[in-house]
C-alpha cells in the first residue's frame, strides 16, 4: 500500500463572544461614568458602558424605574458628585 493520506490539520479555534453580565444590573439603575452623554453616546455606537461600581454593559433600556444600584450610590456620595 501505498500514498498513506495524511489527516489535514484542519483544526478552528472557536472563540466564544465575551459575555456581558445581562442579569443583576439589569435590576439596578447604575451611575454611568459619563453621565447621559455617555449612554447616549453607547446607545449610538453600540460600545458598553462603565458605571462608577465597575459593570460594564450596553444599555439597553430607561433604567430609572430600576432602584439605584448600592454600590454606585456609595461611590457617587464618597467622590462628592
Ligand atoms: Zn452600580
Amino acid at each position: 500500500m501505498e500514498g498513506m493520506s495524511t489527516p489535514s490539520g484542519d483544526t478552528k479555534t472557536q472563540t466564544p463572544a465575551p459575555r456581558l453580565d445581562q442579569d443583576d444590573h439589569e435590576r439596578f439603575a447604575h451611575y454611568v461614568i459619563g453621565g447621559g452623554e455617555a449612554i447616549t453616546r453607547s446607545m449610538v455606537t453600540g460600545e458598553p458602558v462603565t458605571a462608577l461600581c465597575g459593570k460594564i454593559w450596553v444599555p439597553s433600556r430607561d433604567p430609572e424605574r430600576f432602584p439605584v444600584c448600592p454600590t454606585c450610590e456609595g461611590i457617587k456620595k464618597e467622590q462628592g458628585w
